[in-house]
């Protein structure tokens, strides 16, 4: 199975498995204290140790307190909506060298808002007429390249715009004509792409069209954050809920102040495009504070903790026969942090990558792993462990593994 499809079926575990957790009886529940609720436990939902990452099909990460903290501040008090996001706009630009700012429902909506902006410039006509562009005026295409279309690019399209995907730098040249609207890069396959960062902006300035980039998942480094906008990226989008651990239904989009205060026009809470993913001052306040937590992180200090969790679980696993561990950093841009690679003889262990994921889902507690890349092999992702939690893992793995050793 390809990996969407795995993650597509996890969302049917909960009625399929009804694995830990079993729901409590009607009056229990009527009777429940509000305080200290167990939602999860009185519904019956399977909670699980993430040894993942950050998969918006398992609920993407855990947010810290300094991020709830903010969450319940916002809770308590009325604002103008236009207001929080002016402040907490001015902020998140400034840490992030950006002229302007604004929260999105995610990386998701950063990526139509601010293809909207660039449509519609502060034309408020045109602002009600997107995604419906034809005859209106307005510019109607974008142009990548073929390797970074993989699935977010269909954000953009949400705008009404048509993709136009190319390899070369003579083919962006020849597929440039007065319906261009944007020049769009996925910094995750930079790698792949046969045109890098540098030619893209240079392209983008020759041809006098505005550039976006998707770094969604591309922190750490954590000088991604300002990375991009340094290097003349008219448009940078990135998501909250992943490594930065914000409200999952939070983004940034942020670059040029033409440009994000275009896309304000067709966000929330005006009526454009926009209006179907509103984020309230809860989200924005939450990714604020989520912002300034990574941004003041000790990130030596992180990494050397996901090593040591590494290291551990290794350690429990590594002598069973068959059985081999490596640290693995994922060779495109996003998501550059150490995982545990597993691999077992499948002579010696007789178990499927699928089935040691399925078992380790069944189990108690429940654990999530990557099971779906390769045969005979999972990955653990470290930084969406909670403290302790890596010992439970190479437990539940040691116990697995033996089971099935032949
Ligand atoms: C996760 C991701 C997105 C979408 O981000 P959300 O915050 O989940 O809306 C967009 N682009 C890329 C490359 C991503 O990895």
């Amino acid at each position: 199975m390809k990996r969407r499809e795995i993650l597509k079926s996890l969302t049917l575990l909960p009625l399929a498995g009804g694995i830990t957790a079993t729901a409590a009886p009607l009056n229990n529940m009527l009777s429940a204290p509000a305080a200290g609720r167990d939602l999860f436990k009185e519904l019956g939902i399977r909670t699980f140790i993430n040894a993942a990452g950050n998969y918006t099909v398992m609920s993407g990460c855990l947010m810290p307190p300094e991020v709830m903290d903010a969450i319940n501040a916002a809770s308590k008090k009325f604002a103008l909506v236009d207001d929080v996001q002016e402040k907490v706009g001015e902020r998140i630009a400034q840490i992030c060298h950006a002229e302007a700012a604004l929260v999105s429902a995610g990386c998701w909506s950063a990526l139509m808002l601010g293809m909207a902006g660039v449509l519609t410039g502060m034309d408020s006509k045109r602002v009600s007429q997107v995604p419906n562009l034809a005859g209106t005026g307005m510019k109607s295409e974008v142009i990548l390249q073929k390797s970074h279309s993989m699935g977010y690019d269909h954000a953009l399209t949400q705008a009404g715009v048509k993709l136009i995907k190319v390899e070369t730098r003579e083919e962006v040249e020849a597929a440039i004509n007065e319906n261009t609207a944007m020049l769009w890069f996925l910094n995750r396959e930079v790698n792949v792409g046969k045109i890098k960062h540098q030619e893209w902006l240079e392209l983008g300035k020759k041809y006098n069209l505005p550039t976006m980039i998707d770094i969604a998942a591309d922190v750490p480094p954590v000088e991604n954050l300002w990375k991009f906008n340094d290097m003349g990226f008219d448009l940078v989008v990135i998501s909250g809920g992943k490594a930065m651990r914000g409200p999952q239904s939070a983004g940034i989009l942020m670059g040029k102040k033409k440009y994000v205060d275009a896309a304000r026009l067709s966000n929330n809470p005006r009526g454009g495009i926009g209006r179907g993913q509103k984020v309230n001052k809860e989200e924005v306040f939450g990714m604020y504070a989520a912002l300034e937590r990574f941004v003041n992180l000790d990130h030596k200090k992180e990494w050397e903790m996901w090593e040591r969790k590494i290291a551990y679980i290794a350690g429990v696993i590594k002598s069973i026969p068959g059985v081999s561990t490596s640290t693995h950093i994922p060779a495109t841009e996003d998501n550059k942090m150490p995982t545990l690679k597993v691999t077992w003889d499948p002579n010696k262990i007789k178990l499927t990558n699928v089935e040691m994921g399925e078992r380790l889902r069944k189990g108690s507690p429940s654990v999530e792993v990557i099971s779906w890349e390769a045969p005979n092999t999972l990955r653990c992702g470290m930084h969406v462990l909670e403290a302790g939690e890596e010992k439970i893992v190479a437990s539940r793995l040691k116990e697995e593994l033996l089971k099935a050793s032949v």
